[in-house]
């Protein structure tokens, strides 16, 4: 008997045949993620349903020396949870963990499995008339380990923060299968290192989330949905100075939309009509969102006006209704997936600082069309943290293996112009595989020693995560 097949017949003992699928078949949906991006076949997928049971796959698997690649909802972007090539590693699936397992109205928090989707959790938040603020494209199968490991942001990062600012307590299993509890519910906390902040982006390397209490915020009792038509991106960033100051610390969300993005979600979503009269170069979708006696129709219409006096607007629609707001958010949706559909492309999640998004989308767009005029280039983003998606569309008809190479020099390049931005090559996805040379490019040796250092304080054997991040041992 090898030792592969001993350790997993020890898993089927423990989790019994339905928490270990060795079926290619049965594991063929653990394999890919939401890209359709797909590296290896696993040994196994293993699927825990307990903190303990996680603890005893974590030990045993450690004993044995064999690697081990936690998963959530396979929504990642970089690669960091698709088993490797070769089939040695064994996918811990969180998704049996999905249990709310308290809500604390009056404290402002929820403790939760870390396998909770991430739609659901804030469905239970609602329920209790708070929210868990945290809102992305994929919330619909995400899970809460997946964003804490990945330090998920998303549309409303400008008002609450990533999870690093939304997490106050994380139960973790440690690479050599003990349980680090510190399900804390404290607001404040200021017990020497912030230890618990390292799995906070951790990508999977450091250990596996179990469960997690998150920081919830009042349910806003409304909120108003603005699409406005904008000149060009120097106009984009002044009214979002404008919208700052005018709003009252309000403002949800702050999307900055190119034109040829409202066109991409009209492919992708017929029914989905122009939504302006006419079409303009750039566009805001903006949100307020209050609890309590505000008039945001009131701000809204105020800044509008602002914001056309000093042609930074030059035309806009504000939702009457929740339907209507869900409407212009549809734009929003519907632009990913028409990306989707013109296949390969290089999705980048960026970040300059705001002030420096106008002078840094023109110099990055005058360096890729130098090189490449015959692509695409379609920036927009989350204007109010900085952070792009400056992804870049290659010819229809250019063949597959040259899109591969063209697409990866011209990362190379964009970097090089974020790097006199000062900037940073992900402000969203995190590293994973996919980033790996361009972080570890940009890393001084002397954080390099202090990275590599915490990877071998959680995890000396080298099995947790084994190769994203950094390289494998
Ligand atoms: C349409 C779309 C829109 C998106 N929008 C945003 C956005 O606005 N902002 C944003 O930040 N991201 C966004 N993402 C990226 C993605 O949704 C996030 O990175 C998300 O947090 C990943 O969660 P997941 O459960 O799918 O994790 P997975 O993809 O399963 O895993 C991601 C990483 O986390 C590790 N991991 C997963 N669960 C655990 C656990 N319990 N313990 C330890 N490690 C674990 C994995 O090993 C892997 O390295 C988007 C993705 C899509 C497809």
């Amino acid at each position: 008997m090898t030792a592969a097949t001993d350790v997993l017949d020890k898993l089927v003992q423990r989790l019994g045949e339905t928490g270990v699928l060795q079926d290619p078949q049965e594991m063929e949906r653990y394999v890919s993620d939401w890209a359709g991006d797909r590296l290896g076949m696993p040994l196994a997928v293993v699927r825990p349903d307990s903190t303990t049971a996680v603890a005893e796959v974590v030990a045993l698997c450690g004993e044995h020396g064999m690697r081990l690649s936690p998963q959530g909802g396979h929504t990642g972007l970089v690669g960091g949870a698709l088993p490797e090539k070769g089939g040695q590693e064994i996918v811990l699936s969180l998704e049996r963990m999905n249990e709310i397992r308290a809500i604390d109205p009056v404290n402002f928090t929820m403790t939760v499995d870390a396998g909770c989707i991430l739609e659901t959790v804030k469905q239970a938040a609602a329920e209790h008339d708070c929210d868990f603020p945290l809102s992305l494209g994929a919330q619909g199968s995400c899970q809460i380990g997946g964003n804490i490991a990945t330090n998920a942001g998303g549309l409303n990062v400008l008002r609450y923060g990533m999870m690093r600012q939304l997490v106050l307590g994380l139960e973790v299993v440690l690479p050599d299968g003990r349980i680090w509890n510190n399900l804390k519910s404290l607001h404040k906390d200021n017990r020497g290192y912030a230890l618990q902040q390292l799995l906070l982006g951790s990508e999977g390397t450091l250990g596996i989330v179990t469960g997690a209490v998150l920081k919830l915020v009042p349910l806003p009792d409304q909120s108003r949905t603005a699409l406005l038509g904008l000149p060009s991106v120097e106009a984009v960033i002044a009214l979002y100075g404008l919208a700052r100051r005018g709003c009252s610390d309000l403002l949800t969300a702050f999307e900055l939309i190119p034109r040829r993005c409202i066109e991409l979600a009209m492919e992708a979503t017929p029914t989905l009509g122009d939504p302006l009269d006419s079409a303009y170069p750039w566009y805001v979708l903006m949100e307020v969102a209050a609890t309590g006696p505000v008039d945001l129709g009131a701000m809204l219409e105020q800044l509008l006006e602002d914001g056309m006096e000093r042609e930074l607007v030059l035309d806009g629609a504000l939702a009457s209704s929740e339907a209507q707001a869900g409407q212009l958010w549809q734009f929003r949706e519907s632009m990913l997936e028409g990306q989707r559909l013109r296949g390969e492309h290089l999705r980048t999640d960026i970040a300059v600082p705001i002030s420096a998004i106008p002078a840094f989308v023109e110099r990055a767009s005058q360096r890729v069309q130098h090189v490449s005029p015959e692509c695409e280039i379609i920036a927009y983003g989350h204007v109010g943290d900085g952070n792009l998606h400056f992804n870049i569309l290659p010819p229809v008809d250019m063949a597959e293996a040259e899109k591969y190479r063209h697409l990866h020099e011209l990362e190379a390049l964009l970097f090089e112009v974020l790097d006199e931005f000062n900037g940073s090559i992900s402000a969203e996805h995190g590293i994973g595989r996919s980033k790996q040379s361009a972080y570890l490019a940009r890393l001084s040796p002397a954080e390099r020693e202090l990275v590599e250092g915490i990877k071998t304080l959680f995890d000396p054997a080298g099995v947790m995560n084994a190769g994203r991040l950094l390289p494998p041992r």
